[in-house]
Protein backbone atom coordinates (compact mmCIF):
# COMPACT_ATOMS: atom_id res chain seq x y z
CA UNK A 1 0.00 0.00 0.00
CA UNK A 2 2.65 2.60 0.82
CA UNK A 3 4.05 1.73 -2.88
CA UNK A 4 0.86 2.84 -4.24
CA UNK A 5 1.45 5.74 -1.62
CA UNK A 6 4.41 6.43 -3.28
CA UNK A 7 2.61 6.50 -6.75
CA UNK A 8 4.70 3.00 -8.10
CA UNK A 9 3.23 0.56 -9.11
CA UNK A 10 3.53 -2.77 -7.09
CA UNK A 11 5.34 -5.34 -8.86
CA UNK A 12 4.42 -9.25 -8.68
CA UNK A 13 7.05 -10.74 -6.78
CA UNK A 14 9.56 -13.65 -7.95
CA UNK A 15 8.12 -16.99 -6.78
CA UNK A 16 9.92 -18.54 -4.35
CA UNK A 17 13.01 -15.39 -4.03
CA UNK A 18 13.48 -13.47 -1.14
CA UNK A 19 15.75 -11.21 -1.98
CA UNK A 20 16.85 -9.23 -5.64
CA UNK A 21 20.62 -7.83 -6.15
CA UNK A 22 21.25 -6.33 -9.01
CA UNK A 23 24.84 -5.75 -10.55
CA UNK A 24 24.98 -2.94 -12.60
CA UNK A 25 27.62 -1.03 -14.49
CA UNK A 26 28.04 2.30 -16.43
CA UNK A 27 29.81 1.05 -18.56
CA UNK A 28 31.26 -2.58 -20.49
CA UNK A 29 34.69 -4.07 -19.05
CA UNK A 30 34.89 -2.93 -15.32
CA UNK A 31 33.92 -6.72 -14.05
CA UNK A 32 30.50 -6.31 -13.67
CA UNK A 33 29.95 -10.08 -14.44
CA UNK A 34 32.82 -11.14 -12.82
CA UNK A 35 31.54 -9.15 -9.25
CA UNK A 36 28.12 -10.81 -10.15
CA UNK A 37 29.36 -14.17 -9.95
CA UNK A 38 31.71 -14.14 -6.94
CA UNK A 39 29.09 -12.33 -5.12
CA UNK A 40 26.87 -15.06 -5.25
CA UNK A 41 29.68 -17.54 -4.41
CA UNK A 42 30.71 -15.33 -1.49
CA UNK A 43 27.12 -15.13 -0.30
CA UNK A 44 27.00 -18.89 0.04
CA UNK A 45 30.85 -18.90 1.02
CA UNK A 46 29.50 -16.65 3.93
CA UNK A 47 26.82 -18.45 5.13
CA UNK A 48 26.13 -21.65 4.18
CA UNK A 49 22.09 -21.75 4.99
CA UNK A 50 21.99 -19.61 2.24
CA UNK A 51 20.27 -20.22 -0.89
CA UNK A 52 21.73 -18.37 -4.03
CA UNK A 53 20.87 -18.12 -7.44
CA UNK A 54 22.13 -16.46 -10.24
CA UNK A 55 20.48 -14.66 -13.05
CA UNK A 56 22.51 -13.44 -16.22
CA UNK A 57 20.22 -10.64 -17.91
CA UNK A 58 23.42 -9.47 -20.21
CA UNK A 59 21.20 -10.84 -22.99
CA UNK A 60 23.65 -9.07 -25.76
CA UNK A 61 26.69 -10.43 -24.14
CA UNK A 62 25.99 -13.45 -21.80
CA UNK A 63 29.04 -14.63 -20.09
CA UNK A 64 27.26 -16.47 -17.29
CA UNK A 65 27.56 -19.86 -18.93
CA UNK A 66 31.34 -19.21 -19.31
CA UNK A 67 32.14 -18.04 -15.54
CA UNK A 68 30.01 -21.14 -14.01
CA UNK A 69 31.45 -23.24 -16.66
CA UNK A 70 27.45 -24.59 -17.72
CA UNK A 71 26.05 -25.55 -20.82
CA UNK A 72 23.21 -27.09 -22.15
CA UNK A 73 19.44 -26.62 -22.36
CA UNK A 74 17.02 -26.03 -19.38
CA UNK A 75 14.75 -29.15 -18.95
CA UNK A 76 10.73 -28.24 -18.43
CA UNK A 77 8.96 -28.79 -15.33
CA UNK A 78 5.67 -29.71 -15.20
CA UNK A 79 4.79 -26.62 -14.91
CA UNK A 80 6.52 -25.76 -17.88
CA UNK A 81 8.54 -23.99 -16.14
CA UNK A 82 13.00 -23.65 -17.34
CA UNK A 83 14.93 -25.88 -14.55
CA UNK A 84 17.88 -23.82 -13.82
CA UNK A 85 21.40 -25.54 -14.83
CA UNK A 86 23.70 -25.71 -11.09
CA UNK A 87 27.01 -25.25 -10.84
CA UNK A 88 28.88 -24.80 -7.20
CA UNK A 89 25.55 -25.14 -5.88
CA UNK A 90 24.50 -22.19 -7.63
CA UNK A 91 21.44 -22.21 -10.17
CA UNK A 92 21.78 -19.93 -12.86
CA UNK A 93 19.70 -19.16 -16.02
CA UNK A 94 20.84 -17.45 -19.21
CA UNK A 95 19.77 -16.20 -22.65
CA UNK A 96 23.03 -18.46 -23.40
CA UNK A 97 21.82 -21.72 -22.45
CA UNK A 98 18.91 -20.90 -25.28
CA UNK A 99 20.78 -20.05 -27.99
CA UNK A 100 23.88 -21.14 -29.70
CA UNK A 101 27.10 -19.40 -28.17
CA UNK A 102 28.20 -17.52 -31.45
CA UNK A 103 24.45 -16.19 -32.34
CA UNK A 104 24.43 -12.28 -32.26
CA UNK A 105 21.92 -10.94 -30.44
CA UNK A 106 20.06 -8.35 -32.55
CA UNK A 107 17.00 -7.63 -30.54
CA UNK A 108 15.01 -4.48 -30.33
CA UNK A 109 14.41 -3.05 -27.07
CA UNK A 110 10.54 -4.82 -26.26
CA UNK A 111 12.16 -8.14 -27.50
CA UNK A 112 14.88 -7.72 -24.55
CA UNK A 113 12.64 -7.23 -22.16
CA UNK A 114 9.83 -10.21 -22.92
CA UNK A 115 13.07 -12.25 -23.05
CA UNK A 116 14.24 -11.46 -19.73
CA UNK A 117 11.10 -11.52 -18.20
CA UNK A 118 10.78 -14.93 -19.24
CA UNK A 119 14.66 -15.75 -18.08
CA UNK A 120 12.98 -14.07 -14.67
CA UNK A 121 9.89 -15.58 -14.16
CA UNK A 122 9.64 -18.56 -16.00
CA UNK A 123 12.10 -20.21 -14.02
CA UNK A 124 11.19 -22.61 -11.21
CA UNK A 125 13.91 -20.99 -8.65
CA UNK A 126 12.95 -23.18 -6.19
CA UNK A 127 13.34 -21.42 -2.85
CA UNK A 128 16.32 -18.53 -2.92
CA UNK A 129 17.42 -16.51 -0.06
CA UNK A 130 18.99 -14.06 -2.96
CA UNK A 131 18.99 -13.95 -6.60
CA UNK A 132 21.84 -11.93 -8.03
CA UNK A 133 21.14 -10.32 -11.20
CA UNK A 134 24.05 -9.72 -13.69
CA UNK A 135 22.52 -6.48 -15.65
CA UNK A 136 23.30 -5.31 -19.03
CA UNK A 137 26.03 -2.62 -18.57
CA UNK A 138 25.15 0.68 -19.06
CA UNK A 139 22.12 3.17 -17.90
CA UNK A 140 19.37 2.82 -20.94
CA UNK A 141 15.74 2.01 -21.14
CA UNK A 142 15.85 -1.44 -21.15
CA UNK A 143 18.17 -1.13 -17.85
CA UNK A 144 15.81 1.46 -16.54
CA UNK A 145 12.65 -1.13 -17.88
CA UNK A 146 14.39 -4.10 -16.26
CA UNK A 147 14.99 -2.58 -12.61
CA UNK A 148 11.13 -1.01 -12.86
CA UNK A 149 9.55 -4.71 -13.66
CA UNK A 150 11.37 -6.31 -10.79
CA UNK A 151 9.36 -6.38 -7.43
CA UNK A 152 9.71 -3.02 -5.54
CA UNK A 153 11.32 -3.54 -2.06
CA UNK A 154 8.58 -4.50 0.97
CA UNK A 155 8.44 -5.72 4.21
CA UNK A 156 9.30 -9.55 3.39
CA UNK A 157 10.78 -8.48 -0.20
CA UNK A 158 13.53 -6.46 -0.61
CA UNK A 159 15.71 -5.53 -3.30
CA UNK A 160 19.14 -2.90 -3.58
CA UNK A 161 21.61 -2.33 -6.61
CA UNK A 162 25.37 -2.67 -6.60
CA UNK A 163 27.04 -0.61 -8.95
CA UNK A 164 30.33 -1.83 -10.28
CA UNK A 165 33.61 0.66 -11.27
CA UNK A 166 36.96 1.17 -12.08
CA UNK A 167 38.40 4.08 -10.22
CA UNK A 168 38.89 5.74 -13.41
CA UNK A 169 36.92 9.06 -13.99
CA UNK A 170 35.02 8.05 -17.43
CA UNK A 171 34.08 4.97 -15.57
CA UNK A 172 33.09 7.00 -12.21
CA UNK A 173 30.83 9.29 -14.15
CA UNK A 174 28.70 6.33 -16.21
CA UNK A 175 28.60 4.76 -12.40
CA UNK A 176 27.01 8.04 -11.17
CA UNK A 177 24.45 8.28 -14.12
CA UNK A 178 23.73 4.35 -13.15
CA UNK A 179 22.88 5.48 -9.53
CA UNK A 180 20.82 7.97 -10.33
CA UNK A 181 18.66 5.71 -12.29
CA UNK A 182 18.23 3.76 -9.30
CA UNK A 183 17.31 6.27 -7.54
CA UNK A 184 14.80 7.54 -10.08
CA UNK A 185 13.29 4.21 -9.91
CA UNK A 186 13.25 4.44 -6.09
CA UNK A 187 15.82 1.03 -6.14
CA UNK A 188 18.00 1.75 -3.03
CA UNK A 189 21.83 1.29 -3.79
CA UNK A 190 23.47 -0.96 -1.64
CA UNK A 191 26.47 0.35 -2.47
CA UNK A 192 29.63 0.86 -5.22
CA UNK A 193 32.57 -1.88 -5.73
CA UNK A 194 35.67 -0.69 -6.84
CA UNK A 195 37.55 -2.90 -8.90
CA UNK A 196 40.54 -3.04 -10.55
CA UNK A 197 41.76 -0.57 -8.14
CA UNK A 198 45.19 -1.98 -7.65
CA UNK A 199 47.97 -4.20 -9.11
CA UNK A 200 50.59 -5.80 -7.33
CA UNK A 201 53.26 -6.97 -9.10
CA UNK A 202 53.25 -10.69 -8.49
CA UNK A 203 57.43 -10.55 -9.26
CA UNK A 204 58.47 -6.86 -7.61
CA UNK A 205 55.69 -6.88 -5.30
CA UNK A 206 55.36 -3.40 -6.58
CA UNK A 207 51.89 -1.96 -6.15
CA UNK A 208 50.71 0.14 -9.11
CA UNK A 209 47.04 2.01 -9.70
CA UNK A 210 46.39 1.25 -12.98
CA UNK A 211 43.20 3.10 -13.35
CA UNK A 212 44.05 5.80 -10.27
CA UNK A 213 43.56 5.14 -6.80
CA UNK A 214 40.29 6.20 -5.00
CA UNK A 215 37.57 7.42 -7.23
CA UNK A 216 35.02 4.78 -6.29
CA UNK A 217 35.48 5.75 -2.76
CA UNK A 218 35.00 9.26 -3.50
CA UNK A 219 32.42 9.12 -5.49
CA UNK A 220 30.48 6.76 -2.68
CA UNK A 221 31.08 9.88 -0.69
CA UNK A 222 29.65 12.31 -3.53
CA UNK A 223 26.30 10.20 -3.74
CA UNK A 224 26.29 8.74 -0.20
CA UNK A 225 26.10 5.42 -0.69
CA UNK A 226 28.51 2.91 0.43
CA UNK A 227 31.76 1.73 -0.55
CA UNK A 228 30.93 -2.16 -0.59
CA UNK A 229 34.48 -3.16 -1.17
CA UNK A 230 37.92 -2.76 -3.11
CA UNK A 231 38.82 -5.42 -5.79
CA UNK A 232 42.71 -5.78 -6.87
CA UNK A 233 43.07 -6.29 -10.46
CA UNK A 234 44.82 -9.74 -10.55
CA UNK A 235 45.69 -12.33 -13.04
CA UNK A 236 44.09 -15.06 -11.12
CA UNK A 237 40.86 -13.35 -11.28
CA UNK A 238 40.76 -13.31 -15.16
CA UNK A 239 42.58 -16.78 -15.06
CA UNK A 240 39.93 -18.49 -12.93
CA UNK A 241 36.91 -16.81 -14.48
CA UNK A 242 37.77 -17.45 -18.23
CA UNK A 243 38.50 -21.39 -17.14
CA UNK A 244 35.34 -20.92 -15.49
CA UNK A 245 36.54 -21.88 -11.70
CA UNK A 246 35.49 -18.74 -10.30
CA UNK A 247 38.20 -17.40 -7.67
CA UNK A 248 35.65 -17.25 -4.49
CA UNK A 249 35.72 -21.26 -4.86
CA UNK A 250 38.98 -22.12 -6.71
CA UNK A 251 41.53 -20.22 -4.55
CA UNK A 252 39.13 -19.79 -1.24
CA UNK A 253 42.13 -18.77 0.66
CA UNK A 254 43.66 -15.97 -1.39
CA UNK A 255 43.26 -11.94 -0.97
CA UNK A 256 41.16 -11.82 -3.79
CA UNK A 257 38.16 -14.35 -2.99
CA UNK A 258 38.49 -12.75 0.38
CA UNK A 259 37.68 -9.22 -1.11
CA UNK A 260 35.01 -10.69 -2.61
CA UNK A 261 33.72 -12.27 0.45
CA UNK A 262 34.31 -9.06 1.69
CA UNK A 263 31.44 -7.55 0.05
CA UNK A 264 29.17 -9.87 0.27
CA UNK A 265 29.10 -9.62 3.97
CA UNK A 266 28.49 -5.95 3.31
CA UNK A 267 25.45 -6.01 1.23
P1 LIG B 1 31.73 -6.68 -17.54
O1 LIG B 1 30.72 -7.66 -17.04
O2 LIG B 1 31.71 -5.38 -16.78
O3 LIG B 1 31.73 -6.48 -19.01
P2 LIG B 1 33.68 -8.77 -16.96
O4 LIG B 1 33.30 -9.22 -15.61
O5 LIG B 1 33.27 -9.61 -18.13
O6 LIG B 1 33.19 -7.26 -17.20
O7 LIG B 1 35.25 -8.52 -16.97
C1 LIG B 1 35.95 -8.09 -18.13
C2 LIG B 1 37.32 -8.78 -18.18
O8 LIG B 1 38.12 -8.33 -17.09
C3 LIG B 1 37.24 -10.30 -18.05
O9 LIG B 1 38.26 -10.85 -18.84
C4 LIG B 1 37.55 -10.54 -16.57
O10 LIG B 1 38.15 -11.81 -16.34
C5 LIG B 1 38.52 -9.43 -16.27
N1 LIG B 1 38.46 -8.96 -14.88
C6 LIG B 1 37.38 -8.49 -14.20
N2 LIG B 1 37.74 -8.10 -12.95
C7 LIG B 1 39.06 -8.35 -12.84
C8 LIG B 1 40.04 -8.18 -11.79
N3 LIG B 1 39.70 -7.65 -10.63
N4 LIG B 1 41.31 -8.58 -12.03
C9 LIG B 1 41.66 -9.11 -13.24
N5 LIG B 1 40.81 -9.28 -14.25
C10 LIG B 1 39.53 -8.90 -14.07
Amino acid sequence: RQHMARGLPKQKPIAGVKQVIVVASGKGGVGKSTTAVNLALGLMANDQTKSVGLLDADVYGPSIPKLMNLKGNPELTNKNLMRPLINFGIPCMSIGFLVEEMTPIVWRGLMVMSAIEKLIRQVDWGNLDYLVIDMPPGTGDVQLSITQNLPIAGKSYSKGAIIVSTPQDIALLDARRGAEMFRKVKVPVLGLVQNMSVFHCPKCNHQTHIFGTDGAKKLAETLGVELLGDIPLHLNIRKTSDTGQPVVVSSPESPEAEAYRRVAAAV
